[in-house]
């Protein structure tokens, strides 16, 4: 596994050798991927990259973008494996909920080849917020829905109510309210019983043979969250980006870090620039470091919350990127559906205790 140090200075060593394709510059990226006709050799690698949790939908994802369905639809099929399944407690049915014990979802969408976006937040009562992110992007002139109004909106458009507080996850809220204080009138139970995380999310992004992208985003959010949080995941730019010219690029870890810094756009526009998935991803994080408020750091300046970013390129390049050495990230192409390492900006070792 490689350090941001060690990558760079093996991509350095292998490009010198010639094991590398040569960097390309960013007159010559631009020319080769950002005009509408694309030129008669242009050939993408068809490419779906995730979250972690998103295994078992990349897989779905890639092969129904091989047998010629839309990205989108594809990558939303792909992320509604999540979103319905009720032991995952980062998204949708069986999410954690927020600190009075209702479950709020957030997911955004981004459309490359038409340009289009659409997105939800604080969504009670519908398992698929993806689905409704993009109903307000197919059926309506807003890209943003939020509360109420996106419940409304949903109900309206046929969707299904139904409770998503699992038995799980009411149990797990009720433990962690009974944990807060020693002073208030709830008793401490099951003292061994541990909640293991708090917050998760599915980010997927996908490239097809013609060069089409795009992205989508979907999570629960923070768990215990204050009522009316709105993350990182459904704001286009910072859960996830995508430019039809360039590629895709979300976001899994502390919203609230990302949305400083546009997380989604900035790794996008990094890849414009010329850089690699991964280098952009690496970056951005570099730059959500530099725009950490002091009680984020440590006194070595190092992060006390974790980000992955997760980028695919026009062309079929794709990276996955994490804070903290350890995370991975999902990927299909013809390769097959796998589990690959994120490339990091700190060891393990540098966690802040
Ligand atoms: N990014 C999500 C949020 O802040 C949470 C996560 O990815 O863990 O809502």
């Amino acid at each position: 596994m490689l350090n941001r140090r060690d990558f760079l200075e093996r991509s350095a060593l292998l490009s010198a050798l010639g094991f590398l394709p040569r960097s390309i510059s960013a007159e010559e990226y631009e020319a080769d991927v950002t005009r509408t006709v694309l030129p008669a050799h242009f050939r993408a690698r068809p490419c779906v990259v995730s979250s972690a949790n998103g295994i078992k939908g990349v897989q779905l994802a890639y092969d129904r973008i091989g047998s010629g369905e839309d990205a989108l639809d594809a990558i939303i099929a792909g992320v509604n494996l999540v979103e319905l399944d009720p032991t995952d407690q980062s998204v949708g049915l069986g999410g954690l909920p927020n600190e009075d014990g209702v479950v709020q979802l957030d997911a955004s969408c981004m459309h490359g080849p038409t340009r289009r976006a659409g997105a939800v937040g604080c969504l009670e009562d519908i398992a698929t917020p993806s689905l409704v992110a993009k109903a307000v992007m197919d059926y309506t002139t807003h890209v943003l829905l939020v509360g109420e109004g996106a419940r409304k909106f949903a109900v309206a458009m046929g969707f299904k109510t139904q409770n998503l507080l699992t038995e799980k996850s009411r149990q797990d809220w009720q433990r962690w309210k009974s944990r807060l204080s020693k002073t208030d009138n709830w008793l401490d139970h099951d003292d061994d019983v541990k909640i293991n995380w708090t917050h998760g999310t599915i980010n997927m992004n996908a490239v097809t043979a013609a060069g089409d992208v795009s992205s989508v985003t979907t999570t629960s959010g923070l768990a215990w969250k204050l009522n009316g949080r709105l993350g990182d995941s459904p704001i286009h730019g910072a859960g996830q980006y995508t430019d039809n010219d360039v590629g895709a690029a979300g976001a899994t870890g502390l919203g609230e870090m990302n949305i400083k810094v546009c997380g989604g756009f900035l790794t996008v526009e990094f890849m414009r620039q010329g850089l690699t998935p991964e280098q952009a991803g690496l970056k951005t994080l570099e730059r959500m470091v530099r725009q950490s408020e002091a009680r984020m750091l440590d006194d070595k300046g190092r992060p006390r919350y974790d980000m992955q970013l997760y980028a695919v390129g026009k062309d079929g390049r794709y990276g996955g990127v994490s804070m903290y050495e350890g995370a991975s990230f999902a990927v299909c192409d013809d390769k097959g559906a796998r589990l690959e390492r994120c490339a990091f900006l700190f060891k393990n070792s540098e966690r802040p205790r």
